[in-house]
């Protein structure tokens, strides 16, 4: 069985039986079945339901945003919002995927040679519980749009909203089997994954359930695509605007009670605007809310897991132990819900677990840096690669860092590191390789097919 467990009480909410052998088995041949005649709908057919499920997640919103807070701890405003921006991915590939799968003649000395974009088949999509809607449809809408099948394995405490996206495609009309949630654990997987029919896997998680997953494709030679942690450096330049830079690493920090793979989590400032950023930052931090998710104007949920606040609380004692100075928070509070408050740690050096490491909830290191050199050679001292941002009133100074110093998939200047349907997502290094979104996203998982006519 697969428990649901309120992170505000620690209580089970519901239980849910695993997906049987059989079941997958059924569930990938269905798919595939789907697929069959699915890749022979026009783009119109398939923006019109993809265009439903948008009105659904819509209609739905506060029904979902409960969900999120009932399974992994979500507030209930950022809920109804990450519901609002999965119809904004549906509508956006709706509208562009014919544009962006649309044959591209390229001349040779054919008669006529070009290229087309053709689906490859089911794709099996293993997500994670921090945006447990955004994460899966990023995924489907381009996947479905291109004419492709999906089964979705979701993480084992979001099992209720793994469920509710399925009715969602259900209710919008899509074919039968077409899109199929399967309650598994990972030791389970591999019955699918090593079926024909499933000929691509997206992981969004952990680099440990990144590199597991890409050494079972690879030997089966399916694509991959992995989106995976990060531990997103955040750069204070001496003639930055304080305020604003304040503002956004704080918001860009506590994002999802700091449980997203782009929150910002290393904020490396340099020397004579040191003190007076840390303590603006200290003091806007101290005012975040702390509390249950459905209650209105609570900042910060708990954790989504009391094991994973017990880890994330051993990084923080650790990287203490090793000389890192605890300016705010640090501490577990009291009662059975997985609360971990809003902490700061200063003198933050590589070597400690708030330096190399992920920190995957609301625990920001402030790094020392002597200038912009050392800014950016601390900025790049990491296993991850997946967001960046620099805060500098110069706006040139600003885009040369951001395009060609900082090691990650997307760099941002005196702005928080965000998705965006029409931007690429992805990461480099520890943090996994592909993209989601935009026209690279939505040619991941299509066949980059020659056509050369004599
Ligand atoms: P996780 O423990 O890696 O789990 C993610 C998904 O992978 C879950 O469905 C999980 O199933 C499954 N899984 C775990 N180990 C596996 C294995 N060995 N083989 C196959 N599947 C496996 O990560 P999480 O705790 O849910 O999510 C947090 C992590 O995701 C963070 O590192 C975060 O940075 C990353 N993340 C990255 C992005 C991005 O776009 N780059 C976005 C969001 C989150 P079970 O739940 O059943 O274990």
């Amino acid at each position: 069985m697969l428990d649901s467990i309120d992170p505000a009480t620690g209580s089970k909410i519901a239980s849910y039986e695993e997906s049987s052998p059989d079941d997958c088995l059924a569930a990938v041949r269905a798919a595939d079945e789907a697929f069959r005649s699915w890749r022979e709908v026009d783009f119109q057919g398939r923006g019109a339901l993809m265009e439903r499920a948008a009105d659904l997640l819509e209609r739905d919103k506060d029904r979902l945003a409960g969900l999120m807070a009932d399974e992994m701890g979500k507030p209930l405003a950022q809920g109804r919002s990450e519901a609002e921006k999965c119809a904004w991915v549906c509508r956006y590939f709706a509208e562009h995927a014919v544009r962006f799968l649309a044959a591209e003649p390229i001349p040779t000395d054919a008669r006529r040679s070009f290229v087309t974009f053709p689906p490859l088949g089911v794709i099996l999509a293993v997500m994670p519980w921090n945006f447990p809607f955004w994460q899966v449809f990023r995924f489907a809408a381009p996947a479905l749009m291109a004419g492709n099948a999906a089964l979705l394995k979701h993480a084992s405490n979001v099992s209720g909203c793994a469920l509710a996206i399925g009715e969602i495609f259900a209710e919008a009309g899509f074919p039968d089997g077409l899109f199929r949630t399967l309650l598994l654990r990972p030791e389970s997987l591999d019955l699918v994954l090593e079926r024909p029919e499933v000929r691509g896997v997206a992981l969004t998680g952990s680099s440990e359930a990144g590199r597991s997953i890409a050494a079972k494709a690879g030997r089966l030679l399916k694509k991959t695509v992995l989106e995976l942690g990060g531990s997103d450096p955040y750069l204070v330049l001496e003639d930055a605007d304080l305020e604003l830079a304040a503002q956004a690493c704080a918001a860009g920090r506590l994002v999802n009670t700091g449980q997203s793979c782009i929150a910002a989590k290393r904020f490396i400032v340099v020397e004579p605007v040191q003190r007076a950023f840390t303590d603006r930052f200290v003091e806007i931090l101290r005012s975040k809310r702390l509390g249950n998710p459905r209650e209105p104007g609570v900042d910060l949920g708990p954790l989504a897991r009391r094991d994973l606040r017990d880890s994330l609380h051993a990084q923080v004692a650790e990287s203490v132990r090793r000389g890192a100075r605890k300016e705010l928070g640090g501490e577990i509070p009291p009662g059975p819900g997985a609360f971990y408050p809003a902490t700061v740690l200063t003198g933050v050096r590589p070597g400690m677990p708030a330096f190399d490491e992920e920190t995957f909830g609301p625990v920001a290191a402030v790094i020392e840096a002597r200038d912009e050199a050392d800014a950016i050679r601390l900025a790049n001292q990491s296993p991850f690669g997946l967001g960046a941002a620099v805060f500098t009133k110069d706006a040139t100074r600003g885009e040369r860092i951001a395009a060609e110093s900082l090691e990650a998939g997307s760099c941002f200047v005196n702005a928080i590191v965000h998705s965006d349907p029409r931007l690429p997502f992805g990461g480099i290094k520890d943090s996994g390789y592909g993209r989601e979104l935009s026209p690279f996203g939505i040619r991941e998982f299509v066949n980059v097919k020659t056509v050369y006519v004599r």
